[in-house]
C-alpha cells in the first residue's frame, strides 16, 4: 500500500508560526523538502499580503523554487483574484478550504456555511482541468460550536466528490481513531488532515488509512502552533508519521534520514526544538 504524504510546513506551517520568515526562506524550505522525495508540499498561499504577512511575496517564493519531477507544488486560493495569482504562477495543484460549521466560516472568512461553500465551488469551476484539493476544516470539532454532526461532513464531502479531492481535516486535534475511521469511511473522503494537538493525530492518521485515506497532510518537524489553542501542537510531523507508516508496511516514498537532516536544519532556523520526536531521537534501524 501506499499513500502520499502532502508537507504543508511551508504554509500552514509557518503561517501559524510567531514571526515572519522572507521568500528566499520559504522557497529554500520547499526545496530541501522537495530532495527528499516528497511527492507534494503546500508552497505558498495567494492571499493580500497585508491581510497575512506570514504568506507575503507568494510569487516571489514560487520564482525562487526549484522544480523537481514527481512534485506537486500546491498553492492555497481563497477566492477569484487568489485564483488569478495561482493560474499566473504555473504551480500544479489548487488548495480550496473552507469549514463544516456556520461559526468557523464566519470567523476566518466572514462568510455562511453556504456562502463558503458556493465560494469554494466557483473557484473548482474557474480551475477547470487543475488537480483540486478541498479541505474541509473543523470536521470533528469546532472551536466555536463544539462537536460537529458527521452527518454534515459526509453532505458537504459528497458535493465535491468525483471534482477534487476531499480532505478532512481535525483542525483543532479533538478526534481520536474511531470517529476518524468512521468519517473517512462515510464521506468517501481521500485525504486526511491531522493534528497532534492532544497526541492523537498520528493514531488518527493510521485509521484514516486504515478507512480508505491516500493522502496525508503533515508538516516538516510539525510546524505550525494550533491557531485556537496558543500553547498547543498543530500539525503532525512529516517525519514522525513517515516512520510510523513505514513500519506499518504503507509505503511514502520518502527519504527519512534526508527529511531528519531538513529538520535539524529547521530547528537551527526556528532557533528552538520543534515539536517531532523522531529527528532528536532519530530513525531505527539507522542506515
Ligand atoms: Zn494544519
Amino acid at each position: 500500500m501506499e499513500v502520499t504524504l502532502c508537507d504543508v510546513g511551508p504554509r500552514d506551517g509557518l503561517q501559524n508560526e510567531p514571526g515572519e520568515y522572507p521568500p528566499a526562506t520559504r522557497a529554500d524550505l520547499i526545496n530541501r523538502l522537495a530532495a527528499t522525495g516528497l511527492s507534494r508540499i503546500e508552497a505558498v498561499s495567494f492571499v493580500r499580503d497585508d491581510r497575512v504577512p506570514a504568506m507575503a511575496g507568494a510569487e516571489e517564493v514560487v520564482e525562487r523554487i526549484e522544480r523537481r519531477g514527481g512534485v506537486e507544488y500546491a498553492g492555497l486560493v481563497l477566492n477569484r483574484r487568489g485564483w488569478e495569482r495561482f493560474a499566473a504562477s504555473g504551480l500544479d495543484r489548487v488548495d480550496v478550504t473552507f469549514g463544516a460549521t456556520e461559526s468557523f466560516n464566519r470567523a476566518n472568512g466572514n462568510m455562511s456555511l453556504a456562502e463558503a461553500v458556493a465560494n469554494a465551488e466557483a473557484i473548482l469551476t474557474a480551475g477547470g482541468e487543475y488537480p483540486h484539493s478541498v479541505t474541509i476544516s473543523v470536521c470533528f470539532g469546532c472551536p466555536f460550536e463544539g462537536r460537529v454532526d458527521p452527518g454534515v461532513v459526509v453532505e458537504l464531502a459528497a458535493r465535491f466528490a468525483g471534482r477534487a479531492e476531499v480532505v478532512l481535516a481535525d483542525t483543532i486535534g479533538v478526534a481520536t481513531p474511531s470517529a476518524v475511521r468512521a468519517l473517512v469511511a462515510q464521506s468517501g473522503a481521500t485525504g486526511f488532515h491531522g493534528h497532534n494537538t492532544r497526541n492523537t493525530g498520528y493514531a488518527n492518521c493510521l485509521a484514516a488509512v486504515e478507512a480508505g485515506a491516500r493522502v496525508l497532510d503533515a508538516s516538516i518537524g510539525g510546524l505550525g502552533g494550533c491557531p485556537y489553542a496558543p500553547r498547543a501542537t498543530g500539525n503532525v510531523a512529516t517525519e514522525d508519521l513517515v516512520y510510523l507508516l513505514e513500519g506499518e508496511g504503507v509505503a511514502t516514498g520518502i527519504d527519512l534520514d534526508a527529511l531528519v537532516t531538513v529538520s535539524e536544519w529547521l530547528e537551527a532556523l526556528l532557533g528552538r526544538r520543534l515539536e517531532g520526536y523522531l529527528y532528536r531521537a532519530g530513525a531505527w534501524p539507522s542506515s
